[in-house]
């Protein structure tokens, strides 16, 4: 038994043993990690360095954690799940920070989740200036998100409803019987509404526009709600009726307040603009905590200050060095101990999320809006306050979205962690982070069943010496620290000279976020990279501008909406005029987000592999001995599949005291399909074992399938011959989400003239595997496509054939353009926070 595990004071020699981990692909593996260290684990994407930091010793040590909860509390707590693995010793507790998004609707913010807000509040409540007369507040009437502190109109919400003509009336030139009155409900109910004015005299056949001006106000706006007969027009089978009336105005509003309908409610919201609520200015606060002001500011000023100038404004009184004592009754506090006490720890927090370079980020702004990157920067600088030691910190590639120049900070960062006492395991793919590890962990040699061994366990230096190792070229490019081993790793594959542009695409007066009346060129048919530290404007460029200006001009393709934006008007998509958009006939997105979010969507169904599977299946002969069609196929319809998992392959298992969790289902035995069906086989396998099938192992069997084989060979060129077919969609990270969309574009017949946008594509890929990324997006270009990407990784924009570096800094000290041209002309540019670093990955 592991004596350590109840005396963590007491671990014995300094390290986590791991034997006997199988968890997913992992083979049987051994290793030993030291504690209080910083620890690397590296290998391609898919090689199982998460099944063994997350999937086996942080799910071990929240298992152990688990147990020892008492049963009734366990409810309360989610539930990891155990991982396969015969021992573990010497194992700490463990924190996890991994890159999640917040819930889309949370109304958590950078200050809630930094916890800065709860300072902030208390800074006003304790020690802010109030007017002459009035009472000190509590800090709790300083937040939006409480009774006490939330503004009456909006309830803190800080945003208000409202209708007008245009938004209720989209197309004046319709009449009222054409639907002029878009606001109203469709179907018998609007009908009934025309009916009413009509019998009250109003003329429901000129088109809006011609009704005078008091007709429309009245229709639209009044609140009085006449009832009268009505004698249905041009419908002699019904009967006179009472009708009341409803205004556009009143009835929006209604049901915006009682359906009982989220869909209802959710279709008047489109005829209603929003905007900051008049009453509070957008802030969500009561008059009386705007009143308080601190340094001449109120509360809503700082949440929306960048954090860089929040630590400007409580500099100064954090630099106190007389402070007066505090009392209840001065009217301001401003200059007392308590002002200097909270503004001195507020500024030492706020100067760490400085160092790991979010000082653009505002207290105010809502978590849904931070990159996934972002995020976890925001939770491992928090957790430098938490005060814990002895812990173990697993955290998965941490660099994600930092410019070069700000990888220092976080390797301070990172130390600092290990300083307090703690241990930090590191996912990484970033070769400068691996570098300055203490110890290193490199899983392989491959991906998937190719992998799941551990090539090396060590300091750093000595996988010089680990020949099968994939990641090593990558850490030893400069050829001088390796044991003599070539290197011909670290640069990314790139087209033999920089092509010329075909033809430019040009946007003027761009305003949105932190840029400002900018203007923009990008050149077509070449590979653009778009660069500049975090916060600068990247995403806001590419992602929300490109995306939105070029998705809106292409008529034969739905709209493809941004993501969710809590910041309402004042960063509305502003854009002069445009150039050279009709050059483009398709635009696609490649991201980083789930191909679904269910286990019934996998591989074999999104890229649309599956459909022709099915097809072979119910073309062989006991298919149509049996009469089975391809839906029979199918384990997303009832037919072929089992009912009692209704095809998922697990059913929830209900266990007293425990919350529930999920097990094979006992019926089909995870097979997801019915035994009938699994009856019928294609060269000697059943639908379930097709679907169990690697992609490699699938090129071969299904390659007289000519669909199924292009979607295969796509796959495999992205380097995702691992997975398997009917791995379902959860099971996916955003890497290989990425991936597969990328495939599945790349089966398509090439086209040309499409834009490809991607943000960040290297995210959570191993360099080996950006190598074979980036292959793909030089062939896309080849074929006369235009491919932009957000990127950090130079070896990546050095490859490139046009360079935009956008800055210098992030927020408003960013949002402009500071060089654009051939990756060696902005490596030599002076201004340029980006040039030094892509110089040096130029050959
Ligand atoms: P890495 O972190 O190195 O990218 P992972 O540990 O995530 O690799 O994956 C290792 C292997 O296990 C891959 O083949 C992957 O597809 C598979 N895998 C990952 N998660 C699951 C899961 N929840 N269920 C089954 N297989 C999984
Ligand atoms: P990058 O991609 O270079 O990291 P972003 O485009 O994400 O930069 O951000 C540029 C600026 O715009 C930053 O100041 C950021 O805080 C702001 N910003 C980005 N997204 C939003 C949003 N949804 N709401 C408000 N501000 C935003
Ligand atoms: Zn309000
Ligand atoms: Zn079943």
């Amino acid at each position: 038994d592991d004596l350590s595990l109840s005396h963590p004071g007491h671990l014995a020699d300094g390290f986590v043993r791991v034997r006997g981990a199988r968890e997913n692909n992992l083979r049987n593996v051994d290793v030993d990690v030291p504690r209080d260290s910083i620890v690397a684990f590296t290998g391609v994407s898919g090689s199982g360095k998460s099944s063994l930091a997350f999937g086996t010793i942080y799910a071990e040590a929240q298992r152990r954690y688990f147990e020892s909860v008492a049963p009734y509390a366990r409810r309360l707590i989610q539930q990891g799940h155990n991982p396969k693995v015969e021992m573990i010793s010497g194992l700490p507790p463990a924190v996890a920070l991994q890159q999640r998004r917040g819930a889309p609707s949370s109304r958590s913010t950078v200050g809630t989740v930094t916890t800065l807000s709860n300072s902030l509040r208390m800074l006003f409540s304790r020690a802010g200036t109030y007017p002459a007369g009035a009472e000190q507040l509590d800090s709790d009437a300083f937040s939006p998100n409480t009774a006490a502190g939330a503004c009456s109109e909006c309830h803190g919400l800080g945003v208000a409803h409202t209708v007008s003509e245009e938004s209720l009336v989209p197309d004046a030139n319709l009449t009222i019987r054409e639907g002029a009155i878009a606001a109203w409900p469709g179907a018998w109910q609007g009908k009934n509404l025309r009916d009413i004015l009509s019998h009250l005299g109003y003329d429901v056949d000129v088109p809006w526009r011609k009704l005078p001006r008091k007709q429309r106000d009245w229709i639209l706006f009044t609140d009085e709600q006449p009832v009268v007969e009505v004698t249905p027009e041009r419908d002699r089978v019904a009967k006179p009726y009472k009708g009341r009336f409803w205004s556009a105005k009143s009835y929006v509003l209604h049901t915006l307040a009682d359906s009982q309908s989220a869909a209802m409610r959710e279709r008047v919201l489109a005829f209603m603009e929003s905007g900051p609520c008049p009453r509070c200015g957008g802030t969500g606060l009561r008059a009386e905590a705007l009143a308080v002001t601190f340094a001449g500011r109120t509360i809503a000023d700082l949440n929306a200050a960048p954090m860089v100038e929040l630590a400007e404004i409580i500099r100064p009184t954090a630099g106190l060095k007389e402070a007066g004592t505090a009392s209840r009754r001065q009217s301001s506090g401003e200059d007392n101990e308590v002002a200097v006490a909270i503004t001195a720890d507020l500024l030492h927090r706020i100067t760490v999320l400085l160092d790991l370079g979010l000082g653009y980020l505002a207290l105010g702004r809502a978590t849904p809006t931070l990159s996934p990157g972002e995020m976890q920067r925001l939770r491992i600088a928090t957790q430098l306050r938490s005060g814990l030691f002895g812990v173990i910190y697993v955290l998965d590639e941490p660099s994600a979205g930092l410019h070069p120049a700000d990888a220092e900070p976080l390797l301070a960062v990172l130390d600092q962690l290990k300083a307090s006492g703690n241990s930090v395991f590191v996912v990484e793919h970033n070769m400068d982070v691996v570098r300055r590890a203490d110890w290193l962990v490199d899983v392989g040699p491959r991906a998937g069943e190719g992998g799941g061994e551990v090539l090396y366990s060590g300091p750093v230096a000595g996988l010089a010496a680990i020949e099968e190792s994939v990641t090593r070229p990558f850490l030893f490019d400069d050829g001088g620290s390796t044991s003599g081993g070539t290197s011909d790793g670290g640069t990314a594959p790139r087209a033999a000279q920089v092509r010329e542009p075909d033809g430019w695409l040009e946007l003027a007066g761009i305003s949105r976020h932190n840029l400002k009346d900018l203007d923009a060129r990008f050149p077509l048919g070449v590979l653009t990279a778009v660069t500049g530290v975090s916060g600068s404007g990247k995403s806001t460029l590419v992602t929300h501008v490109l995306g939105e200006v070029v998705g809106s001009g292409l008529k034969n393709q739905a709209p493809q909406p941004a993501e969710p934006d809590d910041a309402g008007p004042a960063t509305a998509l502003s854009v002069g005029p445009v150039n050279g958009a009709e050059r483009i006939h398709r635009l696609v997105t490649v991201d980083q987000k789930p191909i679904g979010r269910t286990p019934r969507s996998n591989l074999a169904t999104y890229t649309g592999l599956f459909d022709a599977v099915r097809k072979e299946f119910a073309a062989t002969e006991q298919a149509r001995a049996r009469g089975f069609g391809a839906g029979r196929f199918s384990f997303n319809v009832a037919g072929g599949r089992c009912e009692t998992c209704q095809g998922e392959g697990f059913v929830a298992v209900e266990l007293l005291f425990l919350p529930g969790s999920y097990g094979p289902c006992p019926v089909c035995d995870g097979s997801r399909y019915n035994p009938e069906t699994l009856e019928v086989t294609y060269r000697g396998k059943n639908v379930a074992e097709v679907l169990r099938l690697t992609v490699d192992a699938a090129t071969g069997f299904l390659a007289d399938i000519p669909a199924a084989a292009r979607s295969l060979k796509s796959l495999g060129d992205v380097g995702l011959g691992y997975l398997r077919l009917g791995q379902p969609a959860t099971e996916l990270s955003g890497g290989e989400a990425q991936r597969i969309k990328l495939a599945t574009e790349l089966q398509r017949a090439q086209r040309g003239h499409t834009l490809y946008l991607l943000d960040e594509p290297t995210t959570g890929l191993h360099p080996a595997d950006v190598e074979l990324l980036m292959a793909q997006l030089h062939g896309l270009v080849d074929s006369g496509n235009t491919v932009v990407v957000v990127e950090h990784e130079m070896a990546v924009v050095a490859a490139a054939d046009w360079v935009i570096d956008l800055g210098p800094s992030g927020g408003d000290a960013g949002g402009r353009i500071v060089a654009a041209g051939t990756a060696a002309s902005v490596a030599r540019s002076r201004h340029s926070r980006t040039a030094p670093y892509l110089a040096a990955a130029l050959p």
